[in-house]
Order: structure tokens, then sequence, then C-alpha cells
């Protein structure tokens, strides 16, 4: 079983072998209770997240839950934390010791550099951040642990050279993280890119139906060594309703997917067409100045885009936003579900300089129908 339809389909099923049922059962649980001793001891032996233990780390469900993701992120194991961004201050906080450097891509996901700015910096801990390979290669020396990217980037969806980071990263030894939820283990192979550790909001698309919280953190054993610690000690944990709910999401992620994909490039280009826009950030339109990154290292594209509008006051603005019918005014793409969100130019600090009256929103393209959804930014349009 090589590829990943099939894996959607088949992994993660173990242990419906005793109900006679395709899914697994829903385990909750707190205490584990051992048959005898020597059972008890071996659980100790065993790796936490992976095997019966407490039910801090986890039961059959979430286990089921975490070999699949492993398997589809072509890695050996996976930590399931309560959310997306649980799953970031997880890794970030593993590697923020005393004398420490960490190095973060300039337009990480808003509360992944609130946690790193309020929480991180200080005590010890270095932080720097960067916008750029070159300025990335001036910042690393002896000291650096992490660098810690993500791609495309939040909001200004800049495309990064993954090779040419995993190569600065190899001169000082520093491991590489990336919050690839974006993506999804399904168009971005995170780890044959050589990153170490890639993260996702399974709350996004591996959930997939805007009805849980879930985070995922993928690597071979000895790259989430210290982030495995780390969740351990400080009680890191994935409710197994979450995980068996992410775990039916997975199953279709391959078919949603490619229709996100298709949905989001029809959107797309005909938002380029239109008066009213100045720009689609978008790495998977061939216009996009991170379009040969995005080909080189992405086999296909999501949902989530930003679009600069054209000249227009507030109201206007405000009036666009609230005459949308089928596009939810909300944040957390990854649905089924089309959606809306203001964004500020000053949420794009690679970008600082952008003209105030180039007013941006980030949208979400769902699972809708794509001319329907055409007609419906068309008909909102009217207001600017
Ligand atoms: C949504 C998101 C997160 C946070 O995930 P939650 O599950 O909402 O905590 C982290 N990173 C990226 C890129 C996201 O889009």
């Amino acid at each position: 079983m090589s590829k990943l339809d099939t894996k959607l389909v088949h992994l993660g099923r173990v242990s419906a072998t005793e109900s006679l049922a395709v899914n697994p059962p829903l385990v909750r649980g707190s205490t584990t209770v051992f048959p005898n001793l020597s059972a008890f001891k071996a659980s100790y032996q065993g790796t936490a997240f992976e095997t019966p233990r407490y039910g801090r780390s986890g039961t059959s469900t979430t286990f089921e839950f975490q070999s699949m993701v492993a398997a589809i992120s072509n890695t050996e194991s996976c930590i399931a934390t309560s959310c997306g961004l649980s799953a970031c201050a997880a890794v970030l906080s593993a590697y923020a010791k005393d004398g420490a450097h960490i190095v973060v891509q300039n337009d990480v996901y808003g509360p992944t550099r609130s946690l790193v700015e309020k929480e991180l910096k200080g005590d010890g801990v270095k932080v720097s951040f960067f916008a750029s390979v070159q300025e990335l290669q001036n910042l690393v020396n002896e000291q650096t642990k992490l660098i810690f990217i993500e791609i495309p980037t939040s909001l200004s969806m800049k495309m990064l050279d993954v090779a040419a980071i995993v190569n600065i990263a190899k001169q000082y030894d520093i491991t590489v993280a990336c919050d690839a939820t974006w993506g999804t283990p399904m168009f971005f192979d995170a780890h044959g890119l050589g990153i170490n550790i890639a993260i996702h909001a399974a709350t996004k698309y591996i959930n997939g139906h805007s009805d849980v919280m879930l985070g995922v953190i993928t690597g071979r054993y000895s790259d989430l060594e210290l982030t495995r610690r780390w969740c351990e000690r400080h009680g890191a944990y994935a409710a197994p309703d979450s995980c068996w709910m992410a775990l039916r999401g997975l199953r279709t992620l391959s078919v949603r997917m490619k229709r996100h994909e298709e949905n989001a490039l029809y959107v797309a280009n005909w938002l380029q067409q239109q008066p009213q826009v100045k720009r689609v950030m978008f790495p998977a339109l061939p216009s996009d100045p991170g379009y040969a990154l995005f080909k080189a290292q992405f086999c296909g594209a999501a949902g989530p885009f930003t679009v600069e509008l054209r000249s227009c006051n507030e109201a206007q603005y405000e009036n666009f936003i609230n005459a949308l019918q089928l596009f939810g005014l909300g944040t957390s793409w990854g649905g089924f579900e089309s959606l809306i969100m203001p964004a500020i130019a000053h949420h794009l600090r690679s970008q600082a300089t952008l003209p105030d009256e180039g007013r941006l929103v980030r949208l979400h393209i769902g699972l809708e129908d794509k001319e329907e959804l055409c007609a419906d930014l068309h008909q909102a349009f009217f207001n600017l």
C-alpha cells in the first residue's frame, strides 16, 4: 500500500477488527488497566503517545489517528495535540531552552508570532525573525537550535525555498520545523523536502468539517524526541473524540482537496479579471511571484488565498463583505464551506508598506458550485 488514496481508506482501522465494523471504536479513558505487572512495566518501555499508558497520552483511537497521519506524511511518527496552535507551541517551546537561539519566519500565523514574542523571548532565549533566505543565512549561528517556517505564509501567501532553508540548517545542525497546514500532507511532502518536524492544524483540512479543534506534529522519532518529552511533561493532550472525528474526516481528504483546488483556481482566475481587484495573492497562479517555488514544492493548491482590492473606503469595504451570501465571515478555514475574512495590511509584516487603499480580504474557497461562488462575489462587488 503506497498510494495516498489507498492509505486514506485502509489505514487507521486496526482496532475495528474486533467489532467487525468498518471504523475503529471510539475509546475514551483515563486509567489504563493492565492485566499484570509485566504489562504495566512494559508500557513504560514504549513511546508515550503511541501505546496505552495513561489517558493523557491517548487511547487506541488516538493511536489509530496518529499512525494514519504519520503514514500519509511519509514519516515514522505523529503526536496529536489539542489544537494547531498548541502543536506550534509545543515544538517552539521544546527548543526554547536557556541559551538557545530560535529563528522564525516573519509572516507566520499571528498567534504563533504572539507566542514567540510574548512567551518565548527572554529568559535566555534569543529569537530572531527573518523574511528571506539571505536574512536567514546571516542570522543563524552555533546557538541556533530551531528554524520555524510556515509555507505559504499566513495571509501574505509567500512561498519559501525549502531546499535552501534546509541547506542552511545543515551547516549548523539546526532542526527545521514547518507549519504545513495549508498544503496538508497530500499536497505538501514536508519530510520529503527535508523538513524535520511538520505541524498541521488538523482543525482545518485534516478534519475538514469545521467541528473539531486538533493539532498534529509529525517526523522521525529522533526529530520528535525533544517535542515528545515536552508534550509528556506539559500534559499536551488530544481528546480521543476529536481524533475519531478527524480520522473520519481524513477518509475523504483526497476528494475534498481536489475539489478545493479546482474551485480555488477557478475563483482566483475569475477574480483576476474583475475591475475591483488589484491583485490576487495565490502562489498557484502563474502571475504570482511564488509560482515557480509552488510548482517545485507542492503537488496541488488549497482553498485559502488573499485578495487585494482596488481603492475603496471603509463603508464600501464593509458593505461588500456584508453583501456576500455564500461566504461566511470567519477565520478558521479548512472546512467544506467558503469563508471571507478581513485582513489589514499590517498583518502582512513583509509588506508593511502596502498602501492603505489596497484593502485586503482572505478567502477560503469551499466545496460549493464554483460558478455560484463567482456570482456571489460579483453581486457583492457592486458595493465597491
Ligand atoms: C488555523 C491555523 C493554526 C492554528 O490552528 P488551531 O487548531 O486553530 O489552533 C496554526 N497555523 C496555521 C497556518 C493555521 O491556519
